[in-house]
C-alpha cells in the first residue's frame, strides 16, 4: 500500500505511454498532488498535466518517462499506468493497454511499425472496423464565423451539433429516435452510457481528460468536451449559463471535441480528412487483401467521393433513387398509373433522356471502372402519387378525373409490397420501363466511350427467384434494346447479371448461372426473405430478441453466418458449378461490416460493395481476414 495523499510532496496520476487522442508519441497524463488515485479519475478536482510533473519533480517525471519505454518495449502497445508519488519516490500501480481514439489507434499502429515494434500484419489487426468508421469524422469549417461560448478539454475528437438534453434517458429515447442530441452533464457515471451513444456528442463542466465522460466517449468515438468549468448546469431547471448567456434544454449547440470549443448554434460542420499515416495503413491493407472492394453509389458525387476512399468500381446504383428527384417524379406518376401501353410509353420517352444523363454522369467518374446499374426495383406503389396535389396535377396532365387517378392509385396497393409487384417482375409486366432503362446504360455508355471514357456497364437485374425471369428479361428486353442501340451507336461490351436476394435464387444458382455473367449477393433482402423478418418492421420484436439471446446481433447489421450465409455459401457454390470464372459479390449493407467481409472473403467472393463511407472499413477488414486465416497460419505473425 502506498499513500499519494501523504503531503506535498507525494501525488497520484494517469499516464499514457502515447497521447491517447492524437496518437503522438510523448507521454501525456495528469496528476494530483497530495491525493490518492480515485481522485485523479473522480474529476471532482481538475488535475495537471503530466508536463507540469517535470517542473515539480524533474527526476521522476525521467523516470516515469523510462518506465512508459520498458513497459511499451514490454507489451508492443501503447500502455496507460497508474503511478503515485509517496514522499518523492514513483510507484507504478498498475499498467494496461490503453485505449484510444481512432485516429491515435491508426498513428500508434503506423508509428509503431516504422519504430520497428510490430510488423504491418500487425498494425493491421490493431485498427478496428468501427475505429476506421469514426475516423471519417466531422469537424467544423474553420472559415466560418460561430459564436465561441466556451471551452473545454478535447476529450474525444470530432464535431456534432444538436439539441441540449440535461436527461440522460431522455438524451437515449430522442437520440435512437433520430434526433442530433448534446447530453449535457455536470460529470457521467456509467449510468449514462445509453444516453452517451444515443447522443451525437458530450459535454460535461468537470473532470479532466480520464474523467468517465472523456474516456468512455472515447471509446464510443463520439465527440466530447470534457470539463467546460465556464459551464454553470442547473440540472433541476434545465438550463446552463456560461457569463450571461443563457442556454436552455432543447436550444442548440455546437461542440467541437477535437479543440474543446462550446459554440452557441448549429455550426457548419466539414468532412474529416485521411491522414497520411491512415492512407499508409489502407495502402498496407491493399497489398495484403486479395477481395475487390466496390461501393454502392447512385450519383456521381457519391461515386467521387467512393473513389476517393478507394473503391474499385460500383456494385450497386440503384435507378429508383434517380425517379425520387422532385422535377421527375411527376413524370414517373404519370409513367406509373399510366392506362395503357401508349399512355407508358409517352411518360418513359420523357425519362429516358434524364435517365441518359444520369448514367453518363456516372460512367465519366468510373472511366476504366465497372459500373453495376440495377435496373428499377421498388414496389410500385411507393411511386404512385398520393397527395392531393399530385392527384390534381396528373389528373389535369392526363385530362382525366381526379376520382379515376385515385382509383388507378387504390389498384396498385398490395398486402404485401416487399413480396409483391417490384423488381423483375415489374419489369416482365411492364417491359417498357426495363427497356428504357436498358437503352439510356447501353446509349449513355456508347457516348461516354466515343468521348475517349472507358465505360463498363454491368446491367443488373433484381429480384430474380426463377431463371426463367432473367431469361425472358435477356431475349425480349435486354437484347433486343442493345440491338436497336448498337444499330445506331457503336457498340461497348457490357455485362448482364443478376441479384441473388431470394433464397430460391441462391438454391437454384446453378440454373441462374447459365443465364447470368455476374452475381451480386443482395443480403438485405436475402435476410428478410430467408428469417422472415420484414426489412422494415424488425424495430418491433429485434430489441426483445437481442435481450432473450435468441440472436446475438441485429442480421440486418450483421450476417447471420449460420443461416443466411449458408445461402450466400452455397449460391456462390452452385454458381461456380455451372461457370467456373462466375463473378460473385454482394451488395447488400453488409458488404461493409468487418465480420461479414471477412464471412465473403472466407466464402470465396470477388469483390463486396458498400457505401462510400465503409469503403476504407471493408478494405481493412479484407486484409485483416487475409492475415488472421492465412499468413498468422502459414508464416506466423509475430506478436499476433
Ligand atoms: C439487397 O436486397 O440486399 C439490396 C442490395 O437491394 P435493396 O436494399 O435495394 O433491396
Ligand atoms: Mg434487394
Amino acid at each position: 500500500m502506498v499513500y499519494g495523499n501523504t503531503g506535498d510532496d507525494s501525488g497520484s496520476g494517469v499516464a499514457f505511454t502515447r497521447d491517447p487522442s492524437t496518437g503522438e508519441n510523448k507521454i501525456y497524463g495528469e496528476f494530483l498532488r497530495n491525493a490518492q488515485g480515485e481522485d485523479v479519475v473522480a474529476g471532482i478536482r481538475t488535475p495537471l498535466q503530466i508536463d507540469d510533473l517535470k517542473d515539480i519533480w524533474p527526476e521522476i517525471y525521467d523516470e516515469l518517462e523510462e518506465v512508459c519505454q520498458i513497459l511499451e518495449d514490454e507489451y508492443k502497445d501503447m500502455q496507460d499506468l497508474e503511478f503515485t508519488i509517496e514522499d518523492g519516490e514513483l510507484y507504478i500501480l498498475q499498467t494496461r493497454t490503453g485505449k484510444r481514439t481512432p485516429n491515435s489507434a491508426v498513428k500508434i499502429a503506423y508509428d509503431m511499425v516504422e519504430e520497428g515494434i510490430i510488423s504491418k500484419e500487425v498494425a493491421l489487426l490493431r485498427v478496428e472496423g468501427e475505429q476506421i468508421e469514426k475516423i471519417l469524422h466531422k469537424q467544423i469549417d474553420t472559415d466560418a464565423d460561430v459564436e465561441k461560448i466556451a471551452s473545454g478539454l478535447n476529450a474525444s475528437p470530432g464535431a456534432a451539433s444538436g439539441k441540449v438534453v440535461f436527461d440522460t434517458d431522455e438524451a437515449a429515447r430522442r437520440g435512437n429516435d433520430g434526433e442530433d442530441i448534446i447530453l449535457v452533464r455536470s460529470e457521467t457515471t456509467p449510468d449514462d452510457i445509453h444516453g452517451m451513444a444515443a447522443a451525437r456528442g458530450v459535454l460535461t463542466s468537470r473532470g479532466g481528460m480520464t474523467s468517465h465522460a472523456a474516456v468512455v466517449a472515447r471509446g464510443m468515438g463520439q465527440p466530447c468536451v470534457a470539463g467546460a468549468e465556464e459551464i454553470e448546469i442547473d440540472l433541476e431547471n434545465e438550463y446552463f449559463e456560461v457569463g450571461d448567456i443563457r442556454v436552455e434544454a432543447d436550444d442548440t449547440i455546437t461542440i467541437d471535441g477535437t479543440t474543446g470549443d462550446v459554440i452557441l448554434g448549429e455550426a457548419p460542420l466539414i468532412e474529416p480528412k485521411f491522414t497520411m499515416e491512415f492512407e499508409k495503413l489502407l495502402g498496407w491493407a491493399d497489398d495484403i487483401r486479395q477481395m475487390g472492394v466496390w461501393t454502392n453509389a447512385d450519383t456521381p458525387e457519391d461515386a467521387q467521393k467512393a473513389l476517393e476512399f478507394g473503391a474499385e468500381g460500383i456494385g450497386l446504383t440503384r435507378t429508383e433513387h434517380m425517379f425520387f428527384d422532385p422535377e421527375r417524379l411527376g413524370v414517373v406518376h404519370q409513367m406509373i398509373i399510366a392506362k395503357d401501353e401508349d399512355d407508358r410509353q409517352k411518360a418513359i420517352d420523357e425519362l429516358m433522356p434524364m435517365q441518359k444523363q444520369d448514367f453518363k454522369g456516372l460512367f465519366k467518374v468510373m472511366d476504366g471502372y465497372p459500373l453495376t446499374i440495377r435496373l428499377l426495383d421498388p414496389p410500385l406503389h411507393e411511386f404512385a402519387p398520393t397527395d392531393e396535389n399530385s392527384q390534381k396535377e396528373l389528373a389535369e396532365k392526363l385530362g382525366v378525373e381526379v376520382d379515376e387517378i385515385k382509383k388507378r392509385v387504390a389498384r396498385l396497393e398490395e398486402a404485401n409490397p416487399m413480396l409483391g409487384h417490384r423488381g423483375c417482375r415489374l419489369g416482365i409486366t411492364y417491359p417498357e420501363i426495363y427497356k428504357m432503362q436498358v437503352r439510356a446504360i447501353l446509349e449513355a455508355a456508347s457516348e461516354a466511350q466515343e468521348e475517349g471514357i472507358d465505360a463498363r456497364p454491368h446491367i443488373m437485374v433484381p429480384l430474380i427467384g426463377n431463371v426463367n425471369e432473367l431469361k425472358v428479361i435477356k431475349d425480349e428486353i435486354v437484347d433486343p434494346a442493345a440491338e436497336e442501340v448498337f444499330s445506331e451507336n457503336t457498340e461497348v461490351e457490357y455485362e448482364v447479371g443478376t441479384m441473388i436476394e431470394i433464397p430460391r435464387a441462391a438454391l437454384t444458382a446453378d440454373k441462374i448461372a447459365e443465364e447470368a455473367d455476374f452475381f451480386s449477393f443482395g443480403t438485405n433482402d436475402l435476410t428478410q426473405m430467408g428469417f422472415g423478418f420484414s426489412r422494415d418492421d424488425v424495430g418491433t420484436f429485434i430489441p426483445e430478441y437481442l435481450d432473450k439471446g435468441i440472436i446475438d446481433k441485429d442480421p440486418f447489421q450483421v450476417l447471420d453466418q449460420e443461416g443466411i450465409g449458408q445461402l450466400v455459401k452455397m449460391g456462390t457454390e452452385k454458381g461456380r458449378q455451372t461457370k467456373d470464372d462466375l463473378s460473385v459479390g454482394i451488395c447488400g449493407e453488409h458488404g461493409g461490416e468487418p465480420n461479414s467481409v471477412k464471412f465473403c472473403y472466407r466464402n470465396d467472393l470477388d469483390y463486396v460493395s458498400c457505401s462510400p463511407y465503409r469503403v476504407p472499413v471493408a478494405r481493412i477488414a479484407a486484409a485483416q481476414v487475409v492475415i488472421e486465416d492465412e499468413l498468422a497460419v502459414d508464416e506466423g505473425v509475430d506478436g499476433y
